[in-house]
């Protein structure tokens, strides 16, 4: 074998995976991360991404799975995906999957990944989230769950960019303060 032809040997085992595959696999792993939770308190309280998509059938739901809306975190997932360290693994398998716009995609209906998502086991993390947001939608003013949702996301990506150990140890301790009353998620925190 050629020099060159050993330099295109991948690293991984490659997958060939369907797009649909994808999607289940997604949406396997969000079933782990237990986003059900979180979704069923959204959703009532006026705070679901997929408000005003032409796909979606209220009372029934989205019509048009596609990959772009497996792969978006909202805030909430985002930070639950962030405190359980699997951020970069999600984002890592999604990378790999073309056509993704937003509402839809262009996804073909198979192609090669070379990381495949191995569905977690942290489903009482999200659960107990969702007991504290339901909570604090019930004694706060319209539209906390958006402006919470929208903060959590900020912080987050921040959290993301940032290498420099002590601004991240400044949005943390923000991210702390603005999750102060969600006693039930911090138990949950300490059996990560
Ligand atoms: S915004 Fe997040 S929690 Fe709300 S419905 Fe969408 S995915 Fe679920
Ligand atoms: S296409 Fe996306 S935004 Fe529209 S209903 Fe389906 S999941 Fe929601």
């Amino acid at each position: 074998m050629s020099g060159s032809l050993k330099s295109f040997q991948p690293k991984e085992p490659l997958h060939l995976v369907t797009k649909h595959q994808a999607i289940d696999a997604g949406l396997d792993y969000l079933h782990g991360a237990g986003a059900d939770f979180i979704c069923k308190v959204c959703i009532p309280s006026g705070g679901s991404c997929c408000t005003g998509c032409s796909f979606l059938n209220n009372g029934v739901g989205c019509q048009q799975r596609n990959t772009s809306c497996t792969a978006w975190l909202c805030g909430f997932l985002k930070y639950i995906f962030y405190e359980a360290g699997l951020i970069t693994e999600w984002e890592s398998f999604w990378d790999q999957v073309p056509g993704q716009q937003f509402r839809e995609d262009t996804t073909p209906p198979s192609f090669v990944v070379d990381r495949m998502l191995e569905s977690p086991k942290i489903r009482f993390l999200s659960e107990a989230f969702a007991e504290d947001l339901k909570e604090q939608i019930a004694i706060n003013y319209p539209y906390w769950v958006l402006e919470i949702k929208e903060t959590l996301d900020r912080y987050v990506d921040m959290l993301m960019d940032y290498t420099d150990p002590e601004i991240k140890r400044k949005i943390e301790k923000k991210l702390r303060y603005v999750l102060k009353d969600f006693k039930n998620l911090q138990l949950a925190l300490e059996m990560l």
